[in-house]
This record gives structure tokens, C-alpha cells and sequence, in this order.
């Protein structure tokens, strides 16, 4: 499925095969997660990156070959995520921050990724995935759970955790959580009674509209869903020193609000990617949780009825193309 411009629907071509270049691996397409940071892609909400291109960037694939210089053996299952090249030279790489590569290369943007039965992906960044988990219920861990997790980090020991936009990212880390001994609330549209039952199935102690406080004040909060007008919010439902943490790559603007709802050390900030380290610390964090994931499937050429989908805000947990 090939993404030409931007605001155009993604088209089904018939492509050559991917060669492996040195250092890179042949996969075998299994399942691929559809993330929001696709439906930005697809919209144009995104700027940056390589047209055309092969969207999706949570890969579950199986080793076909490998380009010189490879070792991993045929027929090892791996999982690709978004990051998928580092130059491993600029000061941010140098420093255990290649998340914040100033070359960064990510897949499915800059690099050829998964809505396809066949990839490419350089070996550095294909990871061993936990076996016990299908294909189709692994693959929303390599974005919604690497960078949920980043971003569940950044919220330090805060023990009232608000989850604003219950999609898939907030349905695997409200289960880390949760794991964690934290109290966990989910904030989302006032009238979306359905992911207000599945936070509560989850576990969550709290379910209800994001725009309005809840019932006790956050020590953190994370935001998900791409609405700046969330993070006023968020703010005005926090207790002294909380942090906001901004988790998506695109988010509308944030309207003005009044310093006194910052005051008192709260904290806005964002996350954006994922190192490497928390790829590994992550896939081997879901198997003791364990985290169970909720998907929804459809076939590779059905890919834009699963972005409507995530756009709309209708899937229970996450998306998946199966092929
Ligand atoms: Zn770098
Ligand atoms: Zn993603």
C-alpha cells in the first residue's frame, strides 16, 4: 500500500521485491500496527519524509535473508519499529539520546515500512520479539507500547496517572501501569461511553470526560490524543508538581490559558521516539506484565478503512493489517 502525496487515499501497487542492502534484513511481512502517526502521514499533518512510500512502522516480520554483513538467521521473527536509522555520530546520539538524531531516518516516513508483504530494515533496529504472543497481538507493542512506555517514564513515581485519549497506546500502558501499583484514570470524549467501559474493564479506577477534572487531582498526565486543548486541561485537573507529557508526534495548537494553572512546579513536556534501550527494556517488560492487547484486524488492502477508523476514534485497542 503506497502512500503518494499526502491527503490522497493509500494505493495497492504491485512493487518489485526489496533487495537487502549490506546490513540490512529481507522480512517477510506477518501483521502490521496502524498507529496515529499514520493517520498524520496519510493527512499531511506530517510534513517530512519520502514520497512515495510504503507506510507502517510496527512490523512483525520473519528473516527471509539477510544483506552482507548480517547474521540473524532465516526465519527469525523480528519486530521493526519507527525508529529505523541513526547516524551514531551527532551529539545526541553520542550523548544515549538518539531519539534525538538530527539525521534520524524513521520507518514507514523516511524508509520503506510494513503495509507491504514484503520489507526492508536495517538489522540494528529488528528486534527479537517475546514469543507467547501471536503476531497480530505483538505488533501494537513496537509503537503504541515503546512509546507509551517512554512516555510512562517521563511521569517518574506519580501515583495518580491521568491517560488522556484511551486508544491503543493508552491501553497498553494503563496495564503497565496498573502492573506498577499506580491508580490510573482515563479521560475521553465526553460522550464515548464504549472507551470509558474498556479503561474500566482495564482496571482503571476512573473513567470520563477529558475536558473537565476528575474526581481527584493527577500527579501526572499523558496525553495521546492529538487535541492541544487537552493540555489546559490536563494541567487544570493536576496537583502541585505534576508533568504533562505530550505523547504524539502532531497535536492541534494549544490554546492560552493562565500562568496560575502552570504555577506550583507543574510541567508540560514531550516525548518523541524511541532509543533502542527502550525497545529491549520494553519487549522484555510486557511478557511479566503481562500486557494483553486488544486489536482490531484487517487485510493489507483494507488499510485505509483502518486509518478512517483510528481517525474516528472507533477501534477498541489497536489496529492491525494482517497478511
Ligand atoms: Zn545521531
Ligand atoms: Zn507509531
Amino acid at each position: 500500500m503506497v502512500l503518494d502525496e499526502p491527503g490522497r487515499p493509500l494505493r495497492a501497487a504491485d512493487l518489485p521485491d526489496p533487495e537487502p542492502a549490506p546490513g540490512q534484513l529481507l522480512l517477510r511481512v506477518a501483521a502490521c500496527g496502524v498507529c496515529r502517526t499514520d493517520v498524520h502521514i496519510r493527512d499531511g499533518e506530517l510534513t517530512t519524509g519520502t514520497r512515495p512510500i510504503v507506510p507502517g512502522h510496527q512490523i512483525v516480520g520473519i528473516v527471509e535473508r539477510g544483506g552482507a554483513g548480517t547474521a540473524t538467521a532465516p526465519g527469525t521473527r523480528v519486530g521493526v519499529p519507527w525508529l529505523g536509522w541513526t547516524d551514531g555520530t551527532c551529539r545526541f546520539c553520542t550523548s544515549g539520546r538518539e531519539n534525538l538524531c538530527l539525521t534520524a531516518r524513521f520507518t514507514g516516513l523516511d524508509l520503506p515500512g510494513g503495509f507491504a508483504e514484503r520489507t526492508v530494515a536495517d538489522e540494528r533496529f529488528c528486534f527479537p520479539l517475546p514469543e507467547g504472543y501471536a503476531d497480530l497481538s505483538v505488533a501494537p507493542l513496537l509503537c503504541a507500547g515503546l512509546i507509551g512506555h517512554r512516555a510512562l517514564r517521563m511521569t517518574g513515581g506519580a501515583r495518580r496517572l491521568g491517560l488522556y485519549g484511551f486508544g491503543a497506546a493508552a491501553h497498553v500502558i494503563a496495564q503497565v501501569a496498573l502492573h506498577q501499583g499506580r491508580e490510573v484514570h482515563a479521560f475521553t470524549r465526553a460522550d464515548d461511553a464504549a472507551s470509558q467501559a474498556f479503561a474500566r474493564e482495564l482496571g482503571c479506577a476512573w473513567a470520563g470526560d477529558a475536558l473537565a477534572p476528575g474526581p481527584e487531582p493527577l500527579d501526572a498526565a499523558i496525553i495521546f490524543a492529538p487535541a492541544g486543548e487537552l493540555v489546559p486541561a490536563a494541567l487544570r485537573a493536576s496537583d502541585r508538581g505534576a508533568v504533562i507529557v505530550c505523547a504524539g508526534i502532531h497535536m492541534s495548537d494549544i490554546p492560552s490559558f493562565p500562568y496560575a494553572d502552570l504555577w506550583e512546579e507543574r510541567q508540560i513536556r514531550s516525548v518523541a521516539n524511541l532509543t533502542r534501550d527502550d525497545a529491549r527494556e520494553f519487549l522484555a517488560l510486557a511478557p511479566r506484565v503481562p500486557v494483553r492487547t486488544t486489536v482490531t484486524t484487517y487485510p493489507l488492502e483494507r488499510a485505509e478503512d483502518a486509518l478512517d477508523a483510528i481517525r474516528a476514534g472507533t477501534i477498541e485497542g489497536a489496529a492491525v493489517l494482517v497478511l
